[in-house]
């Protein structure tokens, strides 16, 4: 017996993807659950892997099976197949596993011929629309089955139009169908050599052959290349009775999610159209109904639709875009597939279909990807509902088409809004010309959505100009050909940067996420004239200076400020976190230096402060000098009456943060970093010195500078990363450590005295040798209780380590002996395990290991698994086996990186620490990880 190569829906589900390809399986999946969808089949995928085998031929009994199931469908829909008195056409397509849009072929209106015309004339009355159908056929026949190039086609209707003095295809008539059909029946016959097929089964068999065919084109092998996609799958053949929306107005076809995917609201979304067909929605000629008013239009077929989208989202469980065709008044479902959303619209559909009772907490939480909730912590640009989601080639997805406005492509490919409503009413091209020259915005160009966020401010051509401005106030947005090392300093200090070259990895990309910057690069559309400070977009001319705003999201540039929303948390993200709390087991903190970030994180749902980054605090005018007066002094006693002036402000910041993380845990981390970046560049002395020498100064300015400089030559070090800093600033200048102890417990017992509940965590930077923090916690514990003696209160502390060097890691034990607890700085870690210079790199070679795939990651973004991460667990496991209760945590970069939190969570770290803004991804990130790894 021959293998089963063709299915009948009921044969078939949505599991059966590989054999039936996407299309075929969710045709069979909704003509099962109950819905109205033309009767069809389908051929299998591995029908056409055998034909390629045995050499493009039908594999044996194939088609007999088609004819069979022919046979079945003819009963179902009450036609038969070359029938003149009540034909049935049938579209033939195309639709492989995974879904390849547009790449493959389909042939519609199967079926029809010079005899079957007739037929179908006297059932619709309606000759216009049979010719029209008719030239279709036989259009699509010549261009896909038989390659006949399309414009030879294109140009007969093109001459046919001019004739007549029409400009729109509706407008010609049933005649002018009929003479076209001929036409192009006789280009078939002059380019092939051969007749358009009048025979329906000739026609369905080189249509099938066709699709098979349309596997292998060479875009379609391509696009596979492109995507990854195996050239083995194949593709199936689904042969589905047609239905026809332009029977006359009981017929239709519109699209519709059952859910808004722009705000996630629970009402129906879409548009349709009487009277038309699916193309002419697309088209844009006619302008399209909203679907609520189908409610008035044709009241039983809407009521059937909502019964039909309930039914959907009860089966699939989700949000589901749907195309659809009314028959002379009977509906037809003709796709649904999972809706795209935005990720606003995300967030508000998981958290309503768990209190609808749809889904579990658990899914929620796994459905919500951490990167989309990034985006909504990040400015955005107030589109009011006009967005566009790129998809991996970014092309526009189907764009939204929002309540009040409505998405129009223009001629150029720019695309813009406008309400709805007022688009309806204008009716001529001038009109609608007016209309647009006052639309608030325009998209003049399109890039690569490097680092999300929104900007606004005025462009600037180079980095040192972009930092000038910056620095005298101004929003600037930098915009470069493209990015090298030395324009750092000037994306540091604009809004946002906008390349016209390079991709996601490239350097402009890598550093603008890194520091949270919005970026758009690769924006090809933009022609650079340097020289005349201006560049172009299209036609359009932008000079240095003129305001753009940029979205970093979506890859979009647009002129002039745009209003941007500062991110926020809204009810329904709250609730989908306070769901991903049930489930995680990892702590979320957050690393802060002020009262203001610490605030804000907390608001955020911060369970402490894992790392504040003390240094922050010598900054500012009025200490600066005073550190830099401690750092020169030559003997202790100098040095300690300069640390004495510095404390009351250390005190004072470190009592604001207690206040707010009132209850919670803060983590303060002693000075870190080498002690000459609190002093001016050597160059910059040098220079000044010079000018002073040789100009004949002020010679006491003279002195102080000479002296200055005498400090930074000896402080100055080859690889100050690997120098005087972590606690070795502390062995080495014990009095400045000991500042920072007293400052800490001065104001925590100041505060505990007021009645907050502090737990200030003294952490010890930088530790490779366990002699160092021996010395360093016996010397400042000391201090310590020194400080609770002297004001008669004791508060709850810990002293503990970081891990940030391989040999911390390595010997964890012993440094457990005297650490209450350890914080993996993987940062610093990254950097000594791999030698890459934590500042350098991105700029530097980041981008060829990316593209050459020797990195796949960066790993300061990242968390290299395979090698720190091994250092991580070796540092957990040793530390634990002296101390099984030791807080652990992370506050590197990476505890505010999804991939990085799951590896956190599996190697059973206590909590991971991250900026402000990342808190509410960590917390999703670590349910997921939790959900994940643990079930
Ligand atoms: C680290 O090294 O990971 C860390 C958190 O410290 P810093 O980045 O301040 O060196
Ligand atoms: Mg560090």
């Amino acid at each position: 017996m021959a293998k089963k190569w063709v299915y009948l829906y009921e044969e078939g589900s949505k599991d059966m993807k590989d054999l039936l390809g996407g299309k075929g399986a969710n045709l069979a999946e909704m003509a099962n659950i109950g819905l109205p969808v033309p009767p069809g089949f389908t051929i299998t995928t591995e029908a056409c892997i055998e034909y390629y085998k045995a050499g493009k031929q039908f594999p044996e009994g194939m088609w007999d099976q088609t004819l069979e199931a022919l046979k079945v469908i003819e009963k179902r829909a009450g036609k038969t197949f070359g029938d003149p008195e009540n034909p049935l056409l049938v579209s033939v397509r195309s639709g492989a596993k995974i879904s390849m849009p547009g790449m493959m072929d389909t042939v519609l209106n199967v079926g029809l011929n010079d005899e079957t015309v007739k037929g179908m004339i006297k059932l619709t009355n309606n000759p216009r629309f049979v010719y029209d159908a008719y030239r279709r056929l036989i259009q699509m026949f010549g261009k896909i089955v038989l390659g006949v190039d399309a414009e030879k086609f294109e140009a007969v209707i093109e001459r046919r139009k001019e004739e007549k003095g029409v400009e729109a295809d509706t407008e010609l008539t049933a005649e002018d169908w009929k003479d076209i059909a001929e036409e192009f029946k006789a280009i078939i016959k002059r380019e092939t050599g051969r007749e358009f097929p009048q025979d329906p089964y000739e026609q369905l068999r080189l249509a099938t052959r066709a699709v098979f065919e349309s596997w292998n084109t060479e875009r379609a092998v391509a696009y596979r290349e492109y995507h990854h996609i195996p050239h083995d799958l194949g593709t199936a053949v689904n042969i589905v009775t047609m239905v026809f929306g332009n029977m006359g107005f009981d017929s239709g076809t519109g699209v519709a999610f059952t859910r808004d995917p722009a705000t996630g609201e629970k009402r129906l979304f879409g548009d349709y159209l009487l009277n038309a067909q699916g193309e002419d929605v697309v088209a844009g000629i006619r302008t399209p109904r909203k679907i609520e008013e189908m409610k008035y239009e044709l009241p039983q077929v809407y009521e059937e639709f909502v019964r039909i989208c309930e039914l959907l989202e009860r089966h699939y469980r989700d949000v589901q875009d749907t195309e659809f065709t009314i028959e002379r008044g009977k509906l037809w479902m003709l796709q649904t597939r999972t809706g795209k959303r935005t990720a606003q619209a995300a967030v508000k559909i998981a958290v309503d279909m768990v209190e609808e009772g749809l889904i579990s907490k658990e899914e929620a939480v796994m459905r919500i990807d951490p990167a989309q909730m990034e985006r909504l912590l990040h400015p955005s640009i107030h589109y009011r509902t006009q967005f566009v989601e790129l998809d991996e080639v970014n092309q526009p997805l189907t764009p939204f088409i929002g309540p009040e406005e409505k998405f129009i492509v223009l001629s150029n490919g720019v695309l813009t809004t406008i309400p709805h409503q007022e688009w309806t009413n204008l009716t001529t091209d001038e009109e609608r010309e007016k209309w647009l020259s006052k639309l608030n915005f325009i998209v003049m160009a399109r890039g690569v959505d490097a680092s999300p966020g929104a900007a606004t401010g005025a462009v600037v051509l180079d980095s040192k100009r972009a930092k000038e401005l910056a620095d005298g106030g101004m929003k600037v947005i930098l915009v470069r050909p493209e990015t090298n090392p030395d324009d750092v300093p000037g994306m540091l200090a604009s809004q946002g940067i906008l390349t016209a070259r390079g991709g996601k990895t490239s350097h402009a990309a890598v550093v603008a996420r890194g520091v949270g910057k919005p970026c758009v690069v690769g924006c090809e559309a933009i022609k650079m004239d340097l020289e005349a400070r201006r560049f172009y977009i299209n036609e359009v001319e932008v000079k240095e200076g003129d305001i753009i705003s940029i979205d970093g999201a979506t890859g979009q540039v647009m002129p002039g400020v745009m209003p941007l929303i500062e991110p926020r948390m809204t009810p329904e993200m709250e609730k989908l976190l306070s769901y991903a709390d049930e489930f995680r087991r990892l702590g979320v903190w957050t690393n802060a230096d002020n009262p203001e970030d610490a605030k804000k994180a907390r608001d955020f749902g911060a369970e402490g402060i894992g790392l504040c980054r003390t240094e922050h605090m010598f900054f500012g005018d009025v200490r600066r000098p005073l550190v830099q007066a401690m750092i020169m002094a030559e003997t202790s006693e100098e040095r300690k009456a300069y640390l004495d002036k510095l404390l009351p402000f250390q005190r004072e910041d470190f009592e604001g943060i207690f206040r707010v993380m009132d209850g919670l845990p803060v983590i303060i981390r002693l000075i870190d970093p080498p002690m000459h970046e609190f002093l001016p560049p050597y160059e910059d002395l040098v220079k000044e010195v010079m000018e002073l020498r040789y100009k004949g100064g002020d010679p006491e300015e003279l002195a102080e500078k000479e002296r200055m400089l005498g400090v930074v030559e000896r402080m100055r070090e080859i690889n100050p990363m690997m120098g005087l800093r972590g606690c070795r600033t502390g062995v080495t200048f014990p009095e400045v450590s000991e500042m920072q102890v007293r400052a800490i417990f001065e104001a925590a017992c100041n505060v505990a005295k007021e009645g907050v509940d502090v737990h200030p965590e003294i952490m010890i930077p930088l530790t490779s040798h366990v002699n160092e923090l021996k010395a360093e916690r016996e010397r400042l514990e000391k201090v310590a209780k020194q400080v609770m003696e002297e004001k008669g209160i004791k508060v709850d502390y810990k002293f503990g380590t970081m891990i940030e060097t391989p040999r911390a890691a390595i010997i964890a034990d012993q440094l457990a002996r005297y650490s209450d607890f350890f914080s993996f700085g993987t940062n610093d870690l990254t950097q000594m395990t791999f030698g890459f210079s934590r500042d350098d790199m991105e700029g530097k070679f980041l981008a060829p290991y990316l593209e050459r795939g020797i990195l796949e990651e960066n790993p300061f973004a990242t968390l290299d698994v395979e090698g720190v991460g091994e250092l991580v667990e070796m540092g957990v496991k040793r530390g634990r086996s002296v101390k099984p209760e030791l807080e652990i945590g992370i506050c590197g970069e990476h505890g505010g990186d999804p991939k990085s939190i799951k590896f956190c969570h599996k190697v059973g770290l206590n909590y991971v620490s991250c900026s402000p803004p990342r808190v509410p991804i960590a917390r999703l990130a670590a349910a997921q990880a939790a959900l994940s790894t643990d079930r």
